[in-house]
């Protein structure tokens, strides 16, 4: 390995992970900076749900592509990444609602994605501590959950790479011949002018009742929530740990830079999943917190060349852990000039320059 490595990779949280992966099995000699814990950022405070999205045919291909990563991974994970094969249930409460469902339907049998509709009592079959009654809801049984600040500390040890912990300040402190921004919602103190901004979640995490839920659980409202540009929003989305305990879901707040609980927003949340679980409010809550996602304007990652030597692999916003393994292997495939599994385009962060 020569004294410079090739690629540097500021961030080691599950993006920054998956990136060092790929570009050593390409043949590129990596190191990685990271100033905290390995996998500690956003990648500690989501959910870990990985799951095949629809919004654009860009962003289909990315979360679709990454997704059968996840499963051919799932083998050879260690029991610690706690890898669910538990799909996603969205929940349609209404009939425009289930007009959405079958909108969807439509979608993912036209790209080959399994999917089942389900009526209202087979809804209440799959997950009965659903209150009654609800129009039904759509299965992607493709879908899992994983714990991803494991999975990251994992890839990194599958890579070999060396891990610097520092803080780097400036891209002038790296030497490598290309310098990965992987540092998630903090990439524009690195990369200043890139359009990256804060996007605040909270989560809570309940004592164990297994079984109380068997899927991931998500209201198909949370699509309004996760598109609004702006303002603050909750939504019901709940999922299944294979500890037995339940993740409890999920608020987007722009502007919002202190990671301390709002009170105000936890409890619009708290109460938007009790009135999907009426049961849920009885559990025991034992850990609550925040989180940063990065989000873009166009919902999309930026993957690829940005100025110079320096590159981007940030933007992920709640998708993240999903996308991560596709990531690394498109920014690998961008680096090494091979043709990638997906087009690479629509990731491009020079979309984004004026
Ligand atoms: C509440 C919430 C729920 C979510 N749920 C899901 C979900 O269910 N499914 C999903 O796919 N995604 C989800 N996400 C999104 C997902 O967590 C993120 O997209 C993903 O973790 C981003 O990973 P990352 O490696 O880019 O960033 P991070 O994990 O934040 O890693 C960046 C790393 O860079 C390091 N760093 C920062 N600055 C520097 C510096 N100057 N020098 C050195 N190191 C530095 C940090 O310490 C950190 O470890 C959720 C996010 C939140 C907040």
């Amino acid at each position: 390995m020569s004294a410079v490595p090739d690629v540097a990779i500021v961030g080691g949280g599950i993006v920054g992970a998956a990136c060092a992966l790929e570009c050593k099995r390409a043949g590129l000699s990596v190191e990685v900076y990271e100033q905290s814990t390995v996998g500690g950022g956003a990648t500690a405070s989501g959910m870990g749900h990985v799951v095949v999205m629809d919004d654009s045919e860009a962003q289909f291909a990315l979360t679709h592509y990454s997704s059968t990563l996840w499963r051919e991974l799932a083998a050879e994970l260690p029991a610690a990444a706690e890898y669910l094969p538990c799909g996603t249930l969205w929940v349609a409460a209404d009939e425009e609602e289930m007009a959405e469902v079958h909108r969807k339907q439509s979608f993912y049998e036209a790209r080959g994605v399994p999917v089942e509709v389900l009526d209202a009592q087979q809804l209440a079959d799959a997950e009965p501590h659903l209150r009654t009654p609800l129009a039904g809801g759509l299965l992607v049984s493709g879908d899992c959950v994983v714990y991803p600040p494991v999975v990251a500390q994992w890839l990194l040890d599958q890579a070999g790479v060396t891990i610097h912990h520092q803080e780097i300040r400036a891209l002038a402190d790296v030497p490598a011949g290309i310098v990965v921004n992987a540092m998630g919602a903090a990439a524009p103190r690195l990369s200043p002018g890139i359009p990256v901004a804060p996007r605040k979640g909270h989560l809570v995490i309940t004592d164990r009742h297994p079984g109380f839920v068997r899927h991931q659980l998500i209201e198909l409202g949370y699509l309004k929530s996760a598109h609004s540009a702006s303002g603050d929003s909750v939504a019901f989305n709940v999922q299944p740990r294979k500890t037995g305990q339940i993740l409890i879901g999920s608020s987007r707040q722009y502007g919002a830079e202190h990671k301390e609980i709002d009170r105000e927003i936890l409890t619009r949340m708290l109460r938007r999943a009790a009135e999907y679980m009426p049961g849920i409010g009885a559990l025991t809550a034992i850990r609550t917190w925040t989180g940063f996602r990065a989000s873009t304007p166009d919902k999309l990652p930026l993957i690829g060349p940005w100025a110079g030597r320096e590159w981007l692999a940030t933007g992920h916003e709640g998708l993240g852990i999903t996308t991560s393994l596709a990531t690394g292997r498109l920014l690998a495939d961008l680096i090494t000039g091979r043709t990638p599994p997906i087009p690479a385009e629509p990731f491009l962060p020079l979309r984004c320059s004026p």
